[in-house]
């Protein structure tokens, strides 16, 4: 691991001259001045006067130089479509994308708000606003109206792109009543909403004066070519919403160059991928993972992404693997849920299939169990890299780095600190750094490599005030994740420090879920905490307080569920409310969730020194 690490290293003793050299994986329009300009701390900038476009970068330099390679390979389990898309098709379909924008008066700095399952649509709607400078932002397809309307609120797009509906595991998702929910809830209105007919609705549920059929619109443009829009390095290219410790998302916001060169770095030394070979994220592009590395990533290093509408067991639970057979898949990421709902499986649905090609496999989003690692390891026949990271980042964090090197892996730890990370634990209570094998909050020292977010959509108060902390006179990045690190470096999560849970990789605010329980009529007060599941790694459960002691609370648990699903998504729904008199309350009225949590889970809450009425505790333990 000499080489791995020599190599991050050499990233923090000379971050200049590091990420020069790394500048160059990337075409600019014009040089950069600075490499970094650190005046304004906490906030960066990465690439200072160096012109160039993500888009650009990802799409019409390989169009121009491979025009016939594999750019994206469509694949819908759920239609049975499958199509690929060379470089050069991409670029037609990204530019008349653009060019409907342009026609709709979208310029730089406008936002797209891309409401889209996992079709080619949202792959082109995505390029087509970085093409133009246009921020886009993805909402994922599982969110409810609720989530919608606050993004939109937030965001204030002049236009919305959205599907009649997706498929999830057969299940038609209405996403255009969806939206037409949100829509009724927020105080922001888009001048257009673009809409991709799949034909999957049969009553058009969104009957609106501003809706425009997108492949109609498309097709009837009389001039589908719009130019490059060249930015400055640090101009916002997306704005992607995450959960945070308050009931509002958080509007993480990325730069055009840091990001763009971040990600080809990540590729060639991370995920080892190499131009020509093919990328497979078995994520969405509602998430960061789908914005990296089934998008830009790939696309911007050469490779052809694999863009799967479908679940991994539907038609079978062998899809995945045939894909990789067929395609040729050379490096998989995907999410320990997925390996663990398959280790449910029979494994021959694995085996029957060649997976030769595949060099690589990365699991990310959530904590890989040693069980869930051991199984994919031996199911798969090659190692698995465990690699730790989050929305704000962009890209990983800790992680083995196989394009550098291989070296020798630990079960349960994603290894180092990757190139550009300078990563410490920080003990809570003294704010100095831990030794080895002792618990501390996982920071990184200011300043955070490019490709990081460089604040919150509108709010650099906020990004300020969540993100950064001083400890001995140093600004620290939080994570808001525990780690501990061994004596020979391998660093072990150990869960989040704040109120984010994480459902089948999905992170969650428990404050966006209480809140939408508070908004029904019979409810005076809920706590949502994060319990064990065995394939989901947590599952949301609710306690929630009756508005009044003696009104019935029959059907109430369903009625809650409901509006959860109806105001949130699916993703969110509690698996069990449970109806209490009264929350776990420290005295000075801070609900005590980590109580809650052990009592789902069995165990016993320990001493809790703060509570106010210790009879709440055994009274709950009774009803669970
Ligand atoms: P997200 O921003 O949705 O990607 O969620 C990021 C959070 O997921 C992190 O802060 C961690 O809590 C968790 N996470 C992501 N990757 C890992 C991993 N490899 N091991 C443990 N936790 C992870």
């Amino acid at each position: 691991m000499e080489k791995a690490r020599a190599f991050a290293q050499s990233a923090l003793d000379d971050p200049n001259a590091f990420w020069a050299g790394e500048a160059a994986l990337i075409d600019w329009k014009t040089p950069f001045d600075a490499v970094f300009d650190g005046a304004k701390p906490p906030f960066s900038r990465w690439y200072k006067g160096g012109v160039t476009n993500l888009s650009y970068n990802a799409v019409d330099r390989h169009a121009e130089g491979t025009p016939d390679t594999p750019a994206l390979i469509f694949v819908s389990s759920e239609t049975g479509t499958e199509k690929t898309y060379s470089f050069k098709d991409l670029q037609s379909e990204v530019e008349r994308t653009a060019a409907l924008y342009k026609s709709l008066g979208v310029s730089k700095g406008d936002r797209v708000l891309i409401y889209l399952p996992m079709i080619p649509e949202a792959a082109f709607a995505m390029l087509a606003a970085t093409r133009i400078g246009a921020i886009h932002s993805v909402v994922f397809g599982g969110f409810a109206s609720g989530a919608l309307a606050d993004r939109i609120e937030d965001l204030e797009p002049s236009v919305i792109i959205a599907a009649d509906a997706g498929l999830r595991g057969g299940k038609v998702i209405d996403y255009g009543a969806l939206l037409k929910g949100a829509l009724a809830q927020s105080k922001h209105q888009p001048d257009h909403i673009l809409m991709v007919d799949r034909g999957l609705v049969q009553d058009d549920t969104l009957s609106d004066d501003r809706r425009i059929d997108f492949h109609a619109a498309r097709d009837a443009l009389a001039d589908p070519t719009a130019d490059v829009e060249w930015l400055e390095a640090s101009e916002p290219s997306y704005v992607l919403y995450t959960s945070g410790t308050t009931g509002k998302p958080k509007g993480v916001q990325r730069d055009t160059g840091g990001y763009a060169v971040a990600l080809a770095a990540s590729i060639k030394h991370i995920y080892d991928g190499k131009a020509g070979e093919t990328f497979f994220a078995t994520s969405d592009i509602g998430w960061v993972v789908g914005h990296s590395y089934i998008v830009y990533g790939p696309l911007i290093a050469g490779m052809a992404t694999v863009f799967y509408e479908g679940t991994p067991v539907h038609p079978d639970p062998g899809i995945w693997w045939s894909l990789v057979e067929k395609y040729k898949v050379s490096i998989m990421f995907s999410a320990p849920t997925a390996m663990r709902l398959l280790a449910t499986r029979d494994l021959d649905f694995i085996k029957k299939y060649d997976l030769s090609s595949l060099r690589r496999f990365f699991l990310a989003g959530e904590p890989l169990d040693e069980p869930t690692a051991r199984w994919s390891t031996e199911a798969l026949g090659r190692p698995v890299y465990d690699h730790f990271w989050q929305t704000e980042t962009g890209w990983p964090i800790i992680s083995a780095m196989p394009g550098v090197e291989d070296h020798d892996l630990k079960w349960g730890s994603p290894s180092f600190p990757v190139f550009g990370y300078e990563v410490a634990l920080i003990d809570e209570g003294s704010g100095k750094e831990v030794g080895p094998e002792e618990k501390g909050l996982l920071t990184i020292k200011w300043p955070l490599p490019p490709g990081t977010m460089t604040t919150l959509w509108r709010d650099d108060e906020r990004f300020k005030n969540t993100y950064f902390a001083d400890f001995g006179g140093e600004t620290y990045y939080q994570t808001f994740d525990f780690a501990v690190r061994d004596a020979a470096g391998y660093i072990t999560l150990l869960g989040r420090s704040d109120d984010v849970i994480n459902v089948a990789g999905h992170r969650l605010g428990t404050r966006e879920i209480e809140s939408a329980i508070c908004g029904h009529d019979s409810v005076a007060e809920a706590a949502v905490i994060g319990a064990e599941d065995k394939v989901k790694g947590q599952t949301p459960i609710a306690f929630a307080v009756p508005s009044s002691a003696d009104a019935s609370t029959d059907g109430l648990e369903a009625e809650i569920k409901s509006l959860v699903d109806k105001q949130l998504g699916a993703i969110a729904r509690p698996s069990r409310v449970i109806m209490v008199p009264l929350l776990p309350k420290t005295r000075s009225g801070k609900i005590l969730r980590r109580a809650l949590q052990a009592l789902s889970e069995g165990r016993d809450p320990g001493d809790l020194p703060t509570i106010e009425d210790p009879a709440v505790i055994e009274d709950i333990r009774g009803r669970i």
